[in-house]
C-alpha cells in the first residue's frame, strides 16, 4: 500500500486548489484521486466560468480575493496565462439588496458603482421601463474554467502531487492513527490526512464508509450556449438579473445563458432536462425582451452543492481526527477557489 502525508478525494476546484497550496509547502507526499478519467468532468469544469464579487458572505468575498490577484497576476507556475478576460458584471436586483452588496463591498474596498438608467444606455437589451439602478463591478469577468482548474493541478502535479485519475473511492477506513481509502479494483493508499472534496458525492461517500456527514443540499442547473444574436456582446459586462434569477454573458460561439433552475438532484451525472430550454426561452421573452440572441447550439447540466445552512463548509470535522471537509462551495466555488484553498491548507498544515 502506498503512504501519503494527505489523500485528497476530488480535483475539482475545491480539492485541485488545496493541493496547489498544500504542495507548496516542501517534502508533503500528497495523492489527488479523481473517479473520472480526465479533469473538469463535474462542477469546476462545466460551470458557467463568471468570477463574481457581488457577495453577501464577506469570508466567501475575502476567498474571491485571492483568485482575483493570481487571475489577473498569473503565477509563473500557471501554464496557461491567458485565462481571465475582465469583462465586468451588472447586477439587477431590489434596491434594498442591491445596497446590502455595495455596503460589503465597500468594506472589502472593491470597486463597484450603482449605475442609473442613464448610465446604461449603451447597453441595448434594457427596455424603457428598466430604471435600474444596476450594480457594476468593472473588475469581475469571465474565467476559462478548464485552464484554470488544469493549471492548479499540472502546477501541483510539478511539485509533490501524484494526481490518479480512475480512481473511484469505494470506502474510507481508519487504521491504526492512519487514513485508509480503497478503489474500485481493491487498490489502496493511506495517509495521515484525508480531504473529501468530493462536491456533490461528499456527503454520500462519507455516509457509505459509516462516518457522520453534515447535511449538503444537491441541485441540478442547466446551461446553454447560444449562436449570436444580431448584437455582438463583445466587451459588455455579464449580466445577472439576481431576483429572476437569470443570467447571461458572451462566449466564442455566441452568448452563454442561463434560467437559474434549481432542482433537487442525487449525486449522479445530471442529464439534460429538454424542458427548460422552453423556460428559459419564456423566462428570456418576459424579462430581458431586447435580448437577441440565436438559435441553442450547446446544453448541459451539472450540480451545485451547498453546506449547512447554505454554506461552504471548509473545516475539521468535529467527529473524527485529521478528515478535512472542502465542500458545499455552491455557485461560487470557482470564484472562491484560490482563498478557500488556501485557507484549507494553513488550516491542514498546522497539523502536520
Ligand atoms: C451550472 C453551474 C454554473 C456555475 N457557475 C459558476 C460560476 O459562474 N462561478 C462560480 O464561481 N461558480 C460557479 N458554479 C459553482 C462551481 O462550479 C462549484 O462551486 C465548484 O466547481 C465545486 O467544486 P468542487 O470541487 O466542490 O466539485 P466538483 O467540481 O464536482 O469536483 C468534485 C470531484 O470529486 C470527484 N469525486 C466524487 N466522488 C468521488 C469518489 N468516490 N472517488 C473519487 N473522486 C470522486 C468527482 O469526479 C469530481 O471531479 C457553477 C455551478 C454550476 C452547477
Amino acid at each position: 500500500m502506498s503512504s501519503f502525508d494527505i489523500l485528497i478525494i476530488g480535483s475539482g476546484f475545491a480539492g485541485a486548489s488545496a493541493a496547489y497550496y498544500l504542495s507548496q509547502k516542501p517534502g508533503l507526499k500528497i495523492a489527488l484521486v479523481d473517479q473520472e478519467n480526465q479533469l473538469g468532468q463535474h462542477a469546476s469544469g462545466l460551470n458557467a466560468g463568471l468570477f463574481r464579487q457581488a457577495l453577501l458572505d464577506p469570508q466567501v468575498l475575502d476567498w474571491t480575493q485571492e483568485s482575483y490577484h493570481h487571475l489577473k497576476n498569473p503565477p509563473a507556475d500557471w501554464k496557461e496565462k491567458s485565462i481571465y478576460q475582465a469583462s465586468g458584471s451588472l447586477f439587477k436586483d431590489q434596491i434594498q439588496n442591491l445596497k446590502k452588496y455595495s455596503q460589503i463591498l465597500s468594506q472589502a474596498q472593491i470597486p463597484h458603482q450603482l449605475l442609473n438608467a442613464k448610465e446604461i444606455q449603451d447597453f441595448f437589451w434594457k427596455t424603457e421601463k428598466d430604471q435600474g439602478p444596476w450594480l457594476f463591478l468593472p473588475q469581475d469577468g469571465i474565467v476559462q474554467t478548464r485552464a484554470y482548474l488544469n493549471n492548479l493541478v499540472q502546477a501541483s502535479q510539478s511539485r509533490s502531487v501524484q494526481l490518479k485519475l480512475t480512481w473511484q473511492v469505494k470506502s474510507i477506513k481508519r487504521h491504526q492513527n492512519l487514513w485508509q481509502i480503497k478503489n474500485q479494483t481493491d487498490q489502496s493508499l493511506e495517509g495521515k490526512i484525508l480531504i473529501n472534496a468530493a462536491g456533490a458525492w461528499a456527503g454520500q461517500l462519507a455516509q457509505a464508509s459509516q462516518l457522520q456527514a453534515p447535511p449538503f443540499s444537491i441541485y441540478r442547473r442547466h446551461l446553454f450556449i447560444s449562436a449570436q444574436g444580431k448584437k455582438s456582446l463583445k466587451d459588455l459586462p455579464y449580466y445577472w438579473d439576481l431576483e429572476k434569477n437569470l443570467y447571461f454573458r458572451q462566449d466564442p460561439q455566441g452568448l452563454l445563458l442561463c434560467t437559474g433552475d434549481e432542482e433537487a438532484h442525487p449525486p449522479e451525472k445530471a442529464k439534460v432536462e429538454e424542458g427548460i430550454w422552453s423556460a428559459l426561452q419564456k423566462n428570456f421573452a418576459q424579462y430581458l425582451p431586447k435580448l437577441d440572441y440565436g438559435k441553442r447550439l450547446q446544453a448541459w447540466a451539472c450540480l451545485r452543492t451547498k453546506g449547512p445552512q447554505g454554506k461552504m463548509l471548509v473545516d475539521w470535522d468535529s467527529q473524527v481526527p485529521n478528515f478535512f471537509w472542502i465542500a458545499g462551495l455552491g455557485g461560487h466555488g470557482l470564484s472562491a477557489s484560490l482563498g478557500l484553498g488556501k485557507f484549507a491548507s494553513q488550516k491542514i498544515l498546522t497539523k502536520l
